[in-house]
């Protein structure tokens, strides 16, 4: 073949190559009942699992991946709150789960404590997504006593109480606010980054029997300023979520914290990516997304 064909050949195949990958990816993009990138990557291994991978039931509860931070989520039919935001550089992701919700909005953002790592994509956020109610505290913020009820389904109700700060604290960690989310039979604790200090206070406020939880969202990442034998006594988590970024500076999460958690189901985040609990108000089901 002379020079000059064989050239133009090779062109028009390049062209013709070219061409079929874009119909291709236009069909799989937008012809009905042909498989999403989001399926056939699943299919082939290289996308982790989504929301969408799960059954859900009345009340899913996400703890999700946000590398060192705390960010979680609270679904119901009727509702949906966010507890966290997780540090700068999450807000796609945070907005990515609401779509796998088919949501374009949160009734409740609720952050624990003003750190970064619970606060950091909260401005990012806010830009991207609808936010009805806000519940942001500051150093000064006491929001024990404090019990939202709302629906789940239409029928039954879920509360959140508001358990702490309930006293002023000078360590931000220990204005946390900590929250009791109960479902029928189920319980959830959620603490922020609560050390030792609040813990007591707990304790000391409360009978065992308000602070005890299926599910304990462990204090501060692992670290070992939180979670006193105590503490996680008091709470006997059958489940325990430890949310923390993989090879952090900071060690978390402390050896001794998980000694301390040792008749509990330990799950986290730096080992399973985002966490998923599922319940009916009786059983709990997890699921993570590695
Ligand atoms: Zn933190
Ligand atoms: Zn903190």
């Amino acid at each position: 073949m002379p020079e000059i064909n064989r050239k133009t050949a090779i062109k028009t195949i390049k062209i013709l190559a070219a061409v079929l990958l874009v119909i291709f990816t236009l069909a799989i993009e937008y012809l009905p009942g042909t498989p999403s990138w989001d399926d056939i990557y699943a299919a082939a291994g290289l996308r982790t699992k989504t929301i969408k991978d799960f059954s859900l039931s009345d009340l899913t509860v996400v703890y999700l991946d946000v590398g060192q931070g705390d960010c979680e989520f609270i679904y119901t039919k009727d509702t949906a709150i966010l507890i966290d935001t997780g540090p700068y550089g999450n807000a796609q992701k945070i907005k990515d789960l609401l779509r796998d919700f088919g949501l374009t909005k949160i009734n409740y953002l609720i952050i624990t404590h003003q750190h970064d790592d619970h606060i950091g994509s909260l401005p990012d956020l806010e830009q991207m997504v609808e936010i009805e109610n806000r519940i942001i505290p500051d150093e000064n913020t006491k929001m024990s006593g404090i019990t939202l009820t709302l629906p789940v389904d239409g029928d039954e109700d879920m509360t959140l109480r508001f358990l702490g700060p309930v006293y002023k604290n000078d360590s931000l960690n220990n204005m946390s606010l900590v929250i009791k989310l109960t479902y029928k039979e189920t319980s959830f604790l959620f603490t922020g980054d609560a050390e030792a200090d609040e813990e007591g206070t707990l304790l000391r406020t409360y009978d065992a029997e308000v602070l005890r939880s299926d599910v304990l969202k462990v204090g501060h990442h692992g670290s070992d300023s939180s979670s006193t034998p105590a503490f996680v006594s008091a709470v006997a988590p059958r489940y325990a979520v430890i949310s923390v970024g993989a090879d952090n500076d900071y060690g978390h999460p402390c050896r001794s914290v998980l000694t301390t958690l040792a008749s509990a189901e330990i799950h986290r985040t730096d080992l399973e990516g985002t966490i998923i609990c599922t319940t009916d108000g009786s059983a709990l089901t997890f699921y993570n997304t590695k």
